[in-house]
């Protein structure tokens, strides 16, 4: 009977706990765009120790050099398709390339970080005990045929397309993530990210908002990809990190939409950069890839509800503290 069973034994991280009441953070593909932002902002408070693990795929050292060499900051060089050992309270799970571009390049690379990667990440919270939430994306509901796109949605994906290893990697992701939950009683969160823009973007890195940015301070023509009617609604990354923020402070395990409904056409975007960082730029029409979803906006009312979050930067205000960014990283001023 129960009463015979004998104590469960401290594991070292909960009798480590009982010493000290810092919070220990575990930032997956943290030297990346969101990840470096989040890590900012994880910081800010005193009680948080954070580590990064990261494989530099996309992202760089110099996100983060402002924290290097910090009593409560840690930079590892790891890939999480590899078993980690380390001892944590919470796990951001960030690591996978973003950019269509960068998610291609080597898509069996791309699926295997999206399935082994969050295996492990999940292992290592059922070891220690911590709570894990994934950034999954908007693309799990493909090119949707509801609009604008709630949670409940199952979305429209292409399983053998060239998008596939993210698209269908990140649902195997979340898939994972809940079998986690109900099997081993892991604390979970899911975040569905909508298309996120703000400084640190990799200035070359093909998404849509940093190639029209860079392509505008360069004097380029803005590459608007056909039909240009197609639609995506776009995030500033401060509004994004306090929604993931929230969400992993709450109670909710989601999925939860985080994103700005704000939504624009792709010629709309291209006007609109034109308009406000270069009036004499072209716009040209150029060829699309395969699959690209046609619209893509947020339901957020269940972010509003559970988390009180709602995004607080419109798309106008966001590009000039993006352009200021690249202009620096550009030089020109
Ligand atoms: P990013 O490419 O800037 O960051 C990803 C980071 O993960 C990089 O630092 C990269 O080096 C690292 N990484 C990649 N593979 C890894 C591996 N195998 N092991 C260790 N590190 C690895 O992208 P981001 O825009 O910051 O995206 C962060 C997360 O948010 C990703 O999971 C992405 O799928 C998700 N997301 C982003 C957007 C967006 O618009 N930016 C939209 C939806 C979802
Ligand atoms: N894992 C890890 N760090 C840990 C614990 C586990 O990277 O601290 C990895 C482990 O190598 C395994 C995966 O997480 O590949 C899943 O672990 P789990 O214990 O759930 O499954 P099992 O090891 O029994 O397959
Ligand atoms: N796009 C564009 N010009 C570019 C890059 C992208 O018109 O130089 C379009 C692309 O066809 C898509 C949208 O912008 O419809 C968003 O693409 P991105 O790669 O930024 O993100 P996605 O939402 O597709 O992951």
């Amino acid at each position: 009977t129960s009463s015979t069973k004998p104590p469960p034994t401290p594991s070292p991280l909960r009798f480590s706990k009982f010493f000290q009441s810092n919070m220990r953070i575990l930032v997956t593909g943290g030297a990346g765009f969101i990840g470096s932002h989040l890590v900012d902002k994880l910081m800010e408070n005193e009680k948080n120790e954070v580590i990064v693990v990261d494989n530099y795929f996309t992202g760089s050292k110099d996100n983060l050099k402002k924290w290097i060499g910090h009593p409560r900051f840690e930079l590892i060089r790891h890939d999480v398709t590899e078993p980690l050992l380390v001892e944590v309270d919470q796990i951001y799970h960030l690591a996978c390339p973003a950019s269509p571009i960068f998610y291609k390049y080597n898509p069996v690379k791309t699926i295997k970080t999206n399935v082994i990667g969050t295996l492990n990440m999940l292992g290592l919270a059922k070891r220690v005990g911590a709570r894990i939430l994934l950034t999954s994306t908007s693309e799990v509901y493909g090119d949707p045929l509801i609009h604008p796109q709630t949670e409940s949605y199952w979305g429209n994906v292409n399983p053998i397309g060239v998008r596939s290893c993210y698209d269908e990697g990140k649902r195997v992701a979340e898939t994972l993530m809940f079998d986690y939950h109900r099997q081993h009683g892991i604390e979970i969160r899911i975040a569905r990210i909508f298309n996120t823009y703000g400084p640190r973007m990799n200035i070359d890195d093909g998404r849509v908002v940093s190639n029209f940015i860079a392509q505008a301070i360069r004097n380029e023509a803005l590459t608007v990809q056909a039909p240009g009617t197609q639609t995506r609604s776009f995030c500033f990354v401060s509004d994004m990190v306090d929604g993931l923020i929230r969400l992993m402070e709450g109670e909710n395990t989601g999925p939860i939409n985080i994103g700005n409904p704000g939504e624009f056409t792709m010629l709309e975007l291209a006007e609109t950069v034109k308009e406000l960082i270069n009036p004499g730029v072209e716009i040209k029409m150029v060829e699309n890839t395969p699959d690209d979803p046609r619209q893509r906006k947020p339901d957020i009312t269940k972010a509003k509800e559970v988390l009180g979050w709602e995004p607080k930067i419109k798309l106008r205000d966001g590009l000039p503290l993006m352009e200021e960014d690249f202009r620096v990283r550009l030089g020109v001023s």
